[in-house]
């Protein structure tokens, strides 16, 4: 029985609350009903007073994967903000428990500062510490699998509070059981990560490893990749700034397309020449992982394509970016756009990264 009841939490509610200044996209309409949850049990109440009332239920974090619709989303969206970091140290490592509603990045840059390696490379990725596991979150050569230990999560079929281990988590590139097999079925109120104490940083990414060179930095400490991969990401408005509109994403709209060591020989074939600048990355089990910002860029979509009042990044043709009163109908234009180029000129077929909210998904 939760301490707060689905009574109590109800005098909690908000009704018609907007949701796009909670989208770094900034684009959708309301939440029919809107509520912040702080702690487990007022997450459990929120659940009961949903399931109760046969209201559908989305669980926000801070909106930076989400393409929100303009018709808004028609039942609870619930924002978790259980906040709190607990570290313990044990051998070499140390061990992070951070609540869903801690902001990702403040997390790195706090063990950055302690030299405490795992994250230094997840630098500058919006949004909170729950979501990480969903998507497991990746970039510049390290991903949140190689560091999460485990989760703790309202199961949803259930209603009880469970502890998932990073193998229960079923974690691929870009995916994990959250997004896939278990979608809507786990609401994550804490993750645990295992770092390495005094561990050195992670340079196995060509771009960061150039940047480094560029600065003749040959044994770069935690700090000092942290600041390059915020200075990459900086240049492909891959980190939000007011000021930057190309940063007014989701980040990267399209998940890179990993192929088949054939069906990559058969598109390297039909390129010719004009494929040598392909970048191409291995990936396991004898798969390769494919540029989908190359891929569009070839179908004639340009950085900075012009799509009514959105577009796509003028620094990285991989962004959908709100122009300034976009519209969550014109995203999906250009996103059925992009697909059916890219489907027709390399017969691959791109899929989204981030999650539509409100689309009667
Ligand atoms: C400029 C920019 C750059 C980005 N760069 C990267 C990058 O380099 N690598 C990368 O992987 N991603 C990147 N992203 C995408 C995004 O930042 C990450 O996916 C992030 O983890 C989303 O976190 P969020 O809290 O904003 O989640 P939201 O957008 O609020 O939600 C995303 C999904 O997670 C679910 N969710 C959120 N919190 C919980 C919870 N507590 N329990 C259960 N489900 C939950 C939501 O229901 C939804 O399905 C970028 C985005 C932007 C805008």
């Amino acid at each position: 029985m939760p301490l707060t009841s689905p009574q109590k939490f109800e005098e909690s509610l908000s009704e018609n609350v907007p949701l796009a200044p909670m989208a770094t996209l900034g684009i959708g309409g309301p939440a029919r009903y809107f509520a912040e949850v702080t702690t487990p049990d007022a997450l459990l109440a929120a659940v009961e007073w949903a399931r109760f009332r046969g209201t559908p239920l989305f669980v926000l974090g801070g909106g930076s994967n989400i393409v929100v619709a303009d018709a808004g989303f028609p039942g609870l969206v619930l924002r978790i903000s259980i906040r709190g970091v607990e570290t313990n140290f044990d051998g070499r490592d140390v061990v992070i428990t951070a609540g869903a509603g801690e902001e990702w990045d403040a997390l790195v840059a706090h063990c950055v500062a302690r030299n405490w390696a795992g994250f230094e490379c997840l630098s500058g990725i919006p949004g909170r510490v729950g979501a990480t596991p969903i998507q497991n979150v990746g970039a510049y050569g390290q991903e949140t699998s190689e560091t999460l230990e485990s989760v703790e999560a309202l199961d949803l079929a259930t209603e009880k509070l469970v502890d998932l281990s990073a193998l229960d988590c079923e974690f691929g590139y870009r995916t994990s059981r959250f997004k896939v097999r278990d979608r809507g079925r786990f609401i994550i109120a804490r993750v645990t990560y295992r770092l390495a104490v005094n561990g050195k940083p992670v340079v196995r990414y060509p771009e960061l490893q150039r940047y480094l060179d560029e600065l003749g930095i040959v044994q770069p400490a935690l700090a000092e990749v942290r600041e390059a991969v915020l200075a990459i990401r900086r240049r492909k408005a891959m980190v939000i700034d007011p000021r930057d509109s190309d940063s007014r994403s989701v980040g990267s709209f399209f998940v890179n397309p990993t192929l088949t060591r054939d069906e990559f020989e058969a598109i390297k074939k039909k390129l010719g020449a004009g494929g040598e600048d392909l970048p191409v990355f291995a990936v396991s089990d004898g798969r390769v992982k494919l540029s989908a910002a190359w891929l569009i860029e070839r179908c004639g979509i340009k950085r900075g394509h012009i799509h009514g009042n959105v577009g796509t990044s003028t620094k990285h043709a991989l962004a959908i970016v709100n122009r300034g009163g976009g519209t969550a109908g014109e995203v999906v234009e250009l996103k059925e756009l992009i697909k059916k180029r890219v489907l027709e000129e390399f017969g691959i077929e791109l899929m989204p990264e981030p999650v539509f909210v409100g689309f009667g998904e």
